[in-house]
Order: structure tokens, then sequence, then C-alpha cells
């Protein structure tokens, strides 16, 4: 729980509640719920034009309530609960199609990371806890949905561009079929992606779990770690694998030009 609060605490937060367990239906929940009194809320303009009451934690005692509602997966902004029009997380979400071997998702990552380092942005790598990877772009100072929704889009249309047997950036499933999709749709207003550290709600209780880039040759998948690993490798575990993320600044403005 230390390593997952700072991930979520200040951001608007969807979580999934297993009231059953994992093995039994879950749901998906994103605002504020009767009889949550540690958890605090913001609210947020939906796309409807409604006004709703948002999860936000920001202590252990709130992430505590939560755990005692049920919750096993923490999905957060990549914006902040008092600044959400802006984005300071891109998250690139590779997803493997049926049939593609992990040495490719590997691949597609460690691609997406050079194509960005070519735009002079630095990334990170997690196992999303499921079948894929998340590759995790900070932007400081943070930069409007409206300028991150279309960077994302047309980088994961390049990268497919670049290698269409390969990638593709449509969520068609039929397009998908043996090929890894690129998945930029986190990138809106109001999108989250499973914070690292998060429990899935999946069989085997996988965790998504933050890499150091020299680390991704040795997972063996997007669910590597689980329950009874992450303790061991949370010990061992000197600093963030991210360590330094904070420090970076980078943004999306001039990147057009550099084109
Ligand atoms: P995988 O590697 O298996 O693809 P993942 O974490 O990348 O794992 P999903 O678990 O499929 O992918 O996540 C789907 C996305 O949709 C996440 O961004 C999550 O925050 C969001 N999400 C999950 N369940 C719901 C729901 N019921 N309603 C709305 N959004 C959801
Ligand atoms: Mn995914």
């Amino acid at each position: 729980m230390a390593w997952l609060l700072p991930e979520i605490s200040g951001r608007p937060l969807s979580i999934i509640r297993c009231p059953q367990g994992s093995t039994r239906p879950c749901f998906f929940q994103k605002h504020l719920a009767a009889g949550m009194h540690y958890v605090d809320s913001v609210p947020l303009v939906e796309e409807s034009g409604q006004t709703e009451d948002y999860l936000v934690v920001r202590d252990a005692r709130a992430v505590r309530e939560l755990v005692q509602f049920n919750t096993l997966e923490f999905h957060p902004w990549g914006a902040h609960a008092d600044d959400p029009d802006r984005a300071d997380r891109v998250v690139f979400d590779l997803d493997p199609g049926a049939g593609v071997p992990w040495s490719e998702t590997v691949a597609a990552a460690r691609r997406l990371r050079g194509l960005l380092e070519d735009a002079g942005l630095q990334s990170f790598v997690r196992t999303s806890g499921g079948k894929g990877l998340h590759v995790v772009v900070p932007l400081k100072p943070a930069c409007d949905w409206e300028q991150v929704k279309p960077f994302a889009h047309a980088f994961a249309e390049s990268m497919a561009r670049m290698e269409p047997l390969k990638y593709v950036a449509t969520s068609s499933k039929r397009l998908r079929k043996g090929r890894i999709f690129i998945d930029y749709l986190r990138n809106g207003r109001g999108a989250t992606s499973v914070a690292s550290f998060s429990l899935r709600a999946r069989p085997g209780a996988p965790v998504a779990m933050p890499l150091r880039w020299e680390e991704l040759g040795r997972v063996k998948g997007g669910n590597a770690f689980d329950i009874d690993s992450v303790p061991a490798r949370l010990r061992r575990l000197k600093q963030h694998p991210w360590a330094g993320i904070e420090r970076i600044r980078q943004n999306l403005a001039g990147l057009a030009r550099d084109d």
C-alpha cells in the first residue's frame, strides 16, 4: 500500500470492486458511494454536462477504506483532481492480439520507446497485470487533453503505418488478430489506466508492475507479477523502478515543429 498510494493520490480515481471475490462478478465505480468517510471527492463536469463527485484518495486511510469496500483494482486519471483538464501522464497500452508471442509485445514496447526518444520524450514501462504492457510518458508542465489526445493518436497511427503487419492503431477486433493493438484511447479526459502496483481482479491475482527498461527482457508476460511474487520484489527494490520520473521536464509543446 505504501507503493500504491503515491501512484493514485490526488488523482480522480476509478475502482473495481469485487464484493464476492475476484472470481465472481465485479463492478467498475468512479463516483463516491454512501458510507465512504475517509475517501475524498472532487466535483467534475462530465461530457453530458452533469457534475458528479469523483473518488479521490489522499492518504493510506482512504486506500484502506476502499479495500474494505472490496476494491481490488485502482485506475487513476492521467491528471490531478485540482487540474483535471490537463494531463501529466500519457499512456500507450500495448495489447497483443490472439497468437502474438510475448517477445513481440516486448519488442513493440522497445520500439515505441525508441520512437518517443526520437521525439525527445522519455518513457517508462509496466506490465498491465493482464495480457500486455503500458508505456507511460510523463508531461511536465501538464498538457491540455485537447493536445494530448491527438498526439497519442497520431503517434500510435504512425507506428502502425511503419509495420502494418505487426501493429494496429484501430480497435477493430478483426484487424487485431495476430497484431499488437496500440491503444491510445486512454489519453482523454475521464479515461483511466490501471495504477502501478494495483492488483488485478483476474485469475492468479496479478499485479500491474512498473519495471526498469533493462528488466523487461527477463519478464515472462503481462501477468508475470502476482500476489505471491510481488512482496519479495518489493522488499528487494531499493527505489521505485521509475525513479527520477518526477524530475523529468518534457511536454508536447513544439513537437510538431520537429517532425
Ligand atoms: P490488458 O493488458 O489485459 O489489456 P489493461 O489494464 O491494459 O490489461 P483492461 O483491464 O482491459 O486493460 O482495461 C480497460 C480499460 O478500461 C482501462 O483503462 C480501465 O481503466 C477501463 N475500464 C475497465 N473496466 C471499465 C468499465 N467497466 N467501464 C469503464 N472503463 C473501464
Ligand atoms: Mn491493455
